[in-house]
């Protein structure tokens, strides 16, 4: 018995330098509006590769807080270039100058916007980003929205169409005076993507990185698939349902994200290209798949779509899938879930 104990004292022993420089760091912060959310783990084989790949010899911790802050500048980066809200971001330059004249736009954004004007055209423009043209009419905060006459006025200039793409010359250029466009509903995957591919570049396995409902994932979490859950569209704090996912991404649009009800109507923030209203078809679309651009670009464009149609989208495209929730708060699964 005594040689038993002993042998496994000696064995926990033998283990305890491998144990104690492994382990799971998380941390969350605010970006883009929004809640983000990074968990990994960080074990020996990974501490010694920066970024790069380059070595370094930093102590297992200060490895794991570099890796946490390259997470976060990479978030506040998109954000400085795509946000809306930020006059120096690139995305405010396009708004105020591309009606006039081709605009010089960095080749990062110009792949980010051929990737929304790919998903336009298989989505018959349910995805479009001109949807801001009057989208930012809309303040949910202020519960203030554009009148019926003034969306008549803008909805002309909801047209996808109306954007050229030039890629020799990385420009973007509006056909069309008072267009305006927003990258809401597909800025947050790419920073996920961004940010997992940093993650893996450093050697990082088993990761989660989230912003708001868009949530990326390398490997598995302790040899089991990690769970992630859906947000129960009317009760805050509790969810729908859990999903068990590796190696995948997941997003979810939602009508309860930000909006403002009025009269009985809810006025929310996925916008119906072709009337400038919000679109009132379902309650929650998640989208799972490998790429979290395209999931986050695919969920929105999947609440616009609504049930039926949404459902007939995912079954055409084999890399993605979905879970929707109706009106009735009833669940629905595109085919390779059922
Ligand atoms: P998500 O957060 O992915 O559900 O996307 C919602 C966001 O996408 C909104 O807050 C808007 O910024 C943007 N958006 C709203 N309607 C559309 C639309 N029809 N096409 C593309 N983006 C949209
Ligand atoms: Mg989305």
């Amino acid at each position: 018995m005594r040689q038993v104990i002993k042998l496994k004292v000696a064995f926990l022993f033998l283990c305890l330098p491998f144990v104690a420089n492994a382990q799971w760091f998380k941390h969350s912060f605010k970006v883009m509006g929004t809640m983000s959310h990074v968990e990994f783990w960080l074990d020996e084989q990974t501490n010694s590769l920066d970024v790069s790949g380059s070595e370094l010899d930093t102590s297992h911790n200060e490895r794991a807080q570099a890796l946490i802050k390259s997470v976060e500048q990479e978030m506040f980066r998109i954000d400085q270039q795509m946000s809306p809200y930020k006059e120096q971001s690139e995305l405010s330059l396009i708004n105020r100058e591309a009606a006039n004249k081709a605009v010089s736009i960095s080749v990062e954004l110009f792949n980010l916007l051929n990737t929304a004007q790919h998903i336009a055209k298989i989505s018959d423009g349910a995805f479009d980003i001109t949807y801001a043209s009057i989208g930012y009419q809309y303040n949910y905060r202020e519960k203030t929205r554009p009148t019926q006459s003034s969306i008549l006025k803008a909805l002309p200039a909801i047209n996808y169409t109306a954007i050229t793409l030039n890629k020799e010359q990385s420009t973007v250029h509006f056909n069309h005076q008072g267009i305006k466009i927003d990258l809401g509903g597909i800025a947050k995957g790419y920073a996920v993507k961004r940010c997992l591919s940093l993650l893996k570049k450093a050697g990082i396995n088993h990761a989660l990185v989230s912003a708001g409902g868009d949530t990326g994932l390398l490997g598995d979490r302790n040899g089991r698939p990690w769970l992630v859950g859906i947000k129960h569209p009317r009760t805050e704090h509790k969810t729908a349902v859990h999903i068990p996912l590796e190696n995948e991404a997941i997003s979810t649009s939602g009508d309860y994200e930000r909006y403002f009800i009025e009269d009985g109507i809810r006025y929310h923030h996925i916008i119906n290209p072709k009337t400038g209203d919000s679109v009132r078809k379902v309650v929650s679309v998640s989208v799972i798949g490998k790429n979290p651009t395209y999931v986050d670009a695919l969920s929105t464009t999947v609440f616009v779509k609504g049930l039926i149609e949404g459902l007939a989208l995912i079954n055409k495209l084999p890399e993605f899938e979905a879970i929707i929730i109706d009106n009735q708060r009833r669940l629905h699964y595109s085919k390779g879930l059922q």
